[in-house]
Order: structure tokens, then sequence, then C-alpha cells
């Protein structure tokens, strides 16, 4: 057996106005007056100067606003990368990202391909990025996603949606400032919430299952019942729990992998664009034969919250279109064994793939 050796996030803070200590936090990590640091910062935050006046700039510092409507593409990451090397006179000091796991993938993205030649499609995949990436700093502003701890950033490409998973890719640092997630939107929150849900149930019903991912996915697991079930938690407490489930759940799936929900919503996201967060949604009350306890639960969480979830998005789409959405899926090797052993394609054929999109 060779087990992997992975790198972590080696520095965090967390609490409530952490995100106050930016400056201090990065000042250090300055090489010259001329290597700026770069804010790369979700769109929505655009004027919203409780947030924005807080951003720590000097010298030839610049904000980068970005909208998280469209998941991260490679184009978009390479033309990223492009504006940011003709815009300034030297190699950037570090990328800081603040945003949702869309920004945060953006942010892991455009400070591997500083470094790295060629295109973002190039390194989608396992391990092919070569060289270190720039400094880069993750703010999660919504949690769930868990992005703010994985190794890999989720980029949909010209022939696939995949990430660039490598040891290159984690943060330097991460700053969990559960307040700055207090004006998410609630379905939103649901979404992205039920993301970390769902990571936790694949994860823990994995044939991959180790002692490691399983504690991990346990507290992730016990912190979304509290605040998605019981649902007595205050505001605060809330907000707190759920940015450390979505730490949990990324560590759990860390030394596992996710399974049937993420092979489905990735097809269904690289034809029709679904969003992570509501696409896994979509999939998963349909997904009682696999993940029974965990359906179960998510329907009951939904209706507390109602929290509306769409039906019937693949209800018109042609045949040629569900193939393209079960070529993605079924490419998905290491999610299905992951969820159903090496044996899967004994149980996972095209013609159940078709039934299950068409339920959707
Ligand atoms: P998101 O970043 O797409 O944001 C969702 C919405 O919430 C956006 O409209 C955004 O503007 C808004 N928003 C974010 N913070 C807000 C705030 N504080 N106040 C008000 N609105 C706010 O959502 P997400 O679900 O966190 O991320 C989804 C993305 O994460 C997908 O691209 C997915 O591929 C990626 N992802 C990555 C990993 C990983 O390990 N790298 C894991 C899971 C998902
Ligand atoms: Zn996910």
């Amino acid at each position: 057996m060779n087990y992997k050796n992975f790198p972590m996030v080696p520095r965090v803070i967390f609490g409530r106005g952490s995100f106050n200590q930016l400056g201090e936090i990065i000042t250090p990590k300055r090489l010259n007056m001329q290597a700026p640091f770069i804010f790369l910062v979700d769109d929505v935050f655009r004027g919203n100067s409780w947030l924005t006046s807080r951003i720590p700039l000097s010298y030839e510092d610049n904000i980068i606003y970005i909208s998280a409507l469209e998941e991260p593409k490679t184009s978009q990451i390479d033309e990223l990368t492009e504006q940011i090397i003709l815009n300034n006179k030297e190699r950037p000091s570090g990328i800081i990202g603040i945003g949702g796991g869309t920004i945060l993938d953006i942010a892991k993205a455009v400070s591997i391909m500083l470094t790295n030649e060629g295109e973002s499609s190039d390194y989608q995949g396992w391990d092919l990025v070569r060289n270190p990436a720039i400094y880069h700093v993750g703010i999660p502003t919504i949690s769930g996603t868990g992005a703010e701890v994985s190794r890999t950033t989720v980029l949909t490409g010209p022939d696939m949606k995949l990430g660039i998973n490598s040891d290159f890719t984690p943060f330097d640092q991460v700053i969990l400032d559960p307040e700055l997630t207090k004006d998410v939107p609630k379905d939103q929150w649901f979404y992205t919430g039920m993301d970390c849900f769902i990571h936790c149930i694949e994860s823990l019903n994995g044939t991959y299952l180790n002692a490691f991912s399983q504690s991990y996915g346990e507290k992730a697991l016990d912190l979304c019942k509290e605040i998605f079930y019981t649902n007595k938690l205050s505001k605060k407490d809330s907000q707190d729990k759920l940015m450390m489930a979505s730490w949990h759940g990324g560590m759990s799936i860390a030394y596992s992998q996710v399974g049937v929900a993420h092979a489905l919503s990735y097809g269904l996201s690289y034809l029709l664009g679904t969003k992570h967060g509501i696409g896994n949604c979509i999939v998963f009350q349909h997904l009682e034969e696999f993940y029974p306890e965990g359906v179960k639960m998510f329907n009951a969480m939904k209706s507390k919250h109602k929290v509306e979830v769409p039906f019937g998005v693949c209800a018109n789409l042609e045949d040629h279109h569900l193939n393209t959405m079960i070529d993605v899926a079924i490419s998905l090797d290491p999610l299905w064994e992951n969820a159903l052993g090496k044996d899967w394609r004994k149980i996972i054929s095209r013609e159940k793939l078709m039934q299950l999109y068409k339920k959707m």
C-alpha cells in the first residue's frame, strides 16, 4: 500500500473580526514595493464599505472584483493571469481570494498559473503542476464547500469539469471570520451548506472510508445536524459552526472521495452551468437508493427551512444532451469506486444514469 502524503493549510486564523488582521498577516510576505498583493473579491462586495474598507491596500496593491454568478472556467483563469502579468511591473507578492468557493478556486488557480507556463487546462487532473504557486490566502465569505482547505481548484475546461489537484493548490494562509458570512441569502446558505452535508454523507458511506476521514466527517456531520436539523442555535453560533463544518467536511474528503451526488452534479454543471451547491441539492433528493438515511434527513432539513430545490431541470433535454452529462458523470471513476466499490460498473450503466437524470 502506498499512502498519500498530503499537504495541509499551514496557517489559519479563526474568529469573528479576524479579517481585521489581514494587514498584519500579509505584510511580512511582501516581496518589494513593486510586487503587489492582488485581492480577488466577489463582486457582491463592490461598494460594501463594511468589508472593502478593511482591505489593506498599499503601494501597487489592487482589487479585482469578480462575479460568482458562473463557476470558474479555464479561459477565465488564463485571461485573469494574463491581465495580472500585463498590469503589474513585477510578479505579485500574493493573491488574496475573498468570497465563496468560486472566488477561492479562482484565487488558487491564478496563483498557480502565475508561476507555471501554458494554459490552466494543461494542469487539470492530478499532480501535473511543476512549480510552487505564489503565496495565496483564502478568506471564505460563505461556508460549505471546503474549498478553503482542499487540495483542488475545480475548473470547467474545454473538455471537462475537473480540478487542478496538486500539492501547490492549498492556501498558504486561511482567514476564518464567520462574521463575513452574515449577509448570505438564505437559499444560498442552504445550498452551499448542503454541499458540506453531502460531502459528509458521501465520505462516511464510501468504500474509501478510513479513520482519518471518518473522524473529520463525523464531526462535520454533527455540526450540520446542529445547524440545519436541530436548529436551536443563535445566528452567530450557527455561522461559527458552519464555518468549521465546512473545514472538517473538506478535510474528510481530502483522504477519501465524494460520491454519486457529485458525479451526477458535475454532469449537470458541465451541460447546464448549474452551480455546485444547488446542483448537488437537485441531484441528492433522487439518491435514496444510494444514501437512504442522508436523503431522508436532507428532505427534513429542506422542509424545515422552506427552501425550494428545482425539479424538472432535465425534463426538456434531448438524448444527446443527456448523453453529454452521462459522459462527464461516468468518467469520474474514483467517485464511483468510492461510492460503490471496485465493481461499480456492474451497478452503474449509462441506462441507469439516464433514468436518474430523467427524474431530475
Ligand atoms: P459561490 O462562491 O459560487 O457563491 C454563491 C453566491 O453567494 C454568489 O452569488 C456569491 O456572490 C454569493 N455570496 C458569497 N458570499 C456572500 C456573502 N457574504 N454575502 C452575500 N452573498 C454572498 O458559492 P459556493 O457554493 O461557496 O462555491 C461554489 C463553487 O465552489 C463551485 O465553483 C464549485 O466548483 C467550487 N467548489 C470547490 C471545491 C474545492 O475543493 N475546491 C469544493 C466544492 C465546491
Ligand atoms: Zn462539493
